[in-house]
């Protein structure tokens, strides 16, 4: 048997218990990259796409809240979880369509995010190589629109294909009516638990263009060689090693709050205060600002409360030094939010996903507009 820190890695592919059966009290750490402790009601996971509209059609209230998991690195389980834990692990890459210029490509959702870029990288198709080494489904990818180094997958997405919780209905989506935002979507909003995502259909190009904007991408190509699909995966994965805890050896979900927008009044403000708040302009008279810093002002880098801790690299990064619970982490970020809105009168919101508060639902009948 794997340990949870073993199985991180491969989580897609634990020991599994067999197919299309409901499990009960089934165990949530080795599927969480937190590592917190924590079971599930009900837990079905289905391999093949066929299974899963009898499933849901069949028993359209039962089994009481569902939560969908993909890899469970964006996610914080604070209790046990009511209901059921629907894990979709569906497997395939499909070349739907090429031209001189572009490929179509369905990759089925229980993929995992980083194997999906390393085989765009080896095909030669550009858009995703700046995303390399986030852990994760691919399914998940379009929850809450994954970014890194100045890409955002909604810029590559072509098309989400779903169906519906309530009856097991198939439904498409196109890129333009997902609503995707800054790590935001209307499947984490509007749509929240009424689709479980089957497959996304990526449009990548096969003459790149590459995204150096981020500086720290350009210093690490420096050492690699010229920019190329496979040297900017390699500038990431290394930028992303040197900064970011690894959660097969220290359980974290990544960034655990986004970074918060303010208006122009409000920026000023604070920088009258603040001279050296770093800020980015957003475009719309909103601007960006840094939640690690401001989690760093307030003298949190590097604490902990029992084994929940920050990161020592990273402020924005909680982290479980052991064996800290659900509940501890979630205290520790109730903390956190709490003196950064009293020390700069700004609000933080959690990036990860708290369940069961923020991602259990009951059945719906919503349709999109
Ligand atoms: C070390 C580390 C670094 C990270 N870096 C980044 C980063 O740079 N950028 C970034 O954006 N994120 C980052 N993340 C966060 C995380 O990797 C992403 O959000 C990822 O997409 C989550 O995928 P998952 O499969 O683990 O989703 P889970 O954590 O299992 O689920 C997340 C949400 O998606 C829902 N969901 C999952 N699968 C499906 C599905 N098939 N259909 C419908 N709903 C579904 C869940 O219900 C939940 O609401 C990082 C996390 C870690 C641990």
């Amino acid at each position: 048997m794997l340990s949870w820190r073993q199985s991180l890695h491969a989580n897609l592919d634990l020991e599994r218990p067999p197919l299309m059966e409901i499990q009960v009290n089934y165990p949530l750490q080795p599927l969480n990259t937190f590592g917190v402790k924590a079971q599930a009601e009900r837990y079905v996971r289905f391999d093949e796409l066929a299974e899963i509209a009898p499933f849901l059609a069949g028993r359209p209230n039962a089994g009481g809240p569902r939560l969908i998991l993909g890899g469970g690195s964006n996610l914080l389980f604070a209790k046990d979880v009511h209901g059921t834990v629907l894990h979709p692990l569906l497997k395939g890459i499909d070349v739907l369509h090429q031209d001189r210029e572009a490929v179509l490509v369905r990759v089925m959702a229980g993929e995992a995010w980083d194997d999906w870029v390393a085989a765009a990288v080896h095909n030669g198709w550009g858009g995703i190589e700046n995303l390399s080494l986030i852990p994760g489904s691919v399914g998940a990818s379009a929850i809450q629109n994954i970014g890194a180094y100045g890409v955002e997958v909604k810029s590559v997405i072509d098309r989400v294909e779903a169906v519906a919780l309530a009856d097991g209905s198939a439904r498409v989506f196109a890129a333009s009516q997902c609503g995707f935002g800054y790590r935001d979507s209307h499947f984490k909003r509007r749509w929240r638990g009424r689709y479980l995502i089957t497959a996304i259909v990526f449009k990548l190009l096969r003459r790149p263009r590459f995204n150096l904007s981020y500086a720290g991408v350009q210093a690490q190509l420096k050492q690699i060689g010229p920019p190329t699909l496979a040297n900017i995966r390699h500038a990431v994965i290394d930028l992303r090693r040197s900064k970011l805890p690894d959660p097969a050896v220290t359980g974290n979900a990544g960034s655990f709050f986004k970074n918060p927008t303010v208006s122009r009044a409000v920026l000023n403000s604070l920088r009258n205060a603040h001279p050296e708040l770093p800020h980015y302009a957003q475009g719309d008279d909103r601007f960006k600002l840094s939640a690690a810093w401001l989690i760093e002002q307030c003298g949190w880098k590097g604490r902990a409360l029992g084994d929940a801790a920050v990161d020592e690299r990273h402020a924005l990064v909680l982290v479980n030094r052991g064996e800290a619970s659900g509940e501890e982490i979630l205290n520790l970020s109730r903390s956190i939010a709490t003196s950064v809105k009293k020390r700069f009168g700004v609000a933080l919101e959690r990036e990860v996903r708290v369940v069961p508060n923020g991602d259990t639902c009951q059945p719906g009948t919503h349709r999109p507009r």
